[in-house]
């Protein structure tokens, strides 16, 4: 993200790739504007938080004709650094890990895993979706060559601390960490934890101890 986005709220910066998508879907099926009210039932969130998000980006829209389209598109595309492929590594070639190798982020963002790592021999040597999987031992070596700076952790929890304390040496600024464990980094790097347990188990007890109507919004995580 450049400079001009830096401060805006966290809320609103993880709404971003969510209005990407939507307005990418708008702008292949030929539409020229949208309203906020119309960008509100599609993404689901509602509209004054989208102009509210929208606001802090300048004047995007104009009242009583809605958004351009394809300003919108190019605008968000910028933002979100769309015009350059961000490149991922992988780490842990496992039921999950091999999935996502398989998984073509390319499809609907602009990220692309080139590397994966295992300390399986049978899996060191491999390719799963065209990604080549390197052993372990060579993780700083590989990361530093392809200047890649975002990694997905899909390891065991009890192992998942000691390679990202190996990550720090490769130069890596972000973790997308699939495993239970909390991690401890240090400030130069940042963590989303995504615990697909958690989020099911969740999502099982809100079913039962709330009704759609109670809670704040039924699309949790916007
Ligand atoms: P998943 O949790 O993705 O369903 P799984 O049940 O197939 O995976 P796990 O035991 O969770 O297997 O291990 C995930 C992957 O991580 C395996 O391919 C395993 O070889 C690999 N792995 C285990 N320890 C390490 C390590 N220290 N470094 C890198 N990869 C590792």
């Amino acid at each position: 993200m450049n400079q001009d986005t830096m401060k805006i709220p966290q809320a609103t910066a993880k709404r971003l790739p969510l209005y990407y998508r939507f307005i990418q879907n708008l702008h292949s099926s030929g539409k020229q504007r949208v309203s906020s009210k119309e960008l509100s039932e599609a993404v689901k969130v509602d509209s004054a938080t989208i102009r509210r998000d929208f606001s802090y980006f300048g004047a995007l829209g104009k009242k009583g004709y809605g958004y351009n389209v394809n300003y919108l598109l190019s605008f968000f595309s910028k933002t979100l650094s769309q015009d350059e492929v961000t490149k991922v590594g992988l780490i842990g070639v496992g039921n999950l890990g091999t999935a996502f190798l398989h998984y073509n982020f390319l499809k609907n963002n602009n990220t692309k895993i080139e590397v994966a790592f295992d300390v399986n021999p049978e899996k060191v040597g491999m390719e799963f979706g065209e990604v080549p999987v390197f052993p372990l031992a060579q993780l700083e070596e590989k990361l530093l060559e392809g200047n890649i700076e975002v990694v997905i952790l899909t390891v065991p929890a009890p192992v998942a601390q000691s390679i990202t304390d190996r990550l720090v040496n490769a130069n890596v600024k972000g973790i997308l960490n699939f495993t239970p464990a909390r991690l401890n980094v240090p400030a130069s790097i940042r963590i989303h934890h995504i615990d697909l347990a958690v989020e099911l188990q969740s999502l099982v007890y809100f079913l039962k101890n709330y009704s759609n109507d109670d809670t704040e919004t039924s699309q949790e995580g916007l």
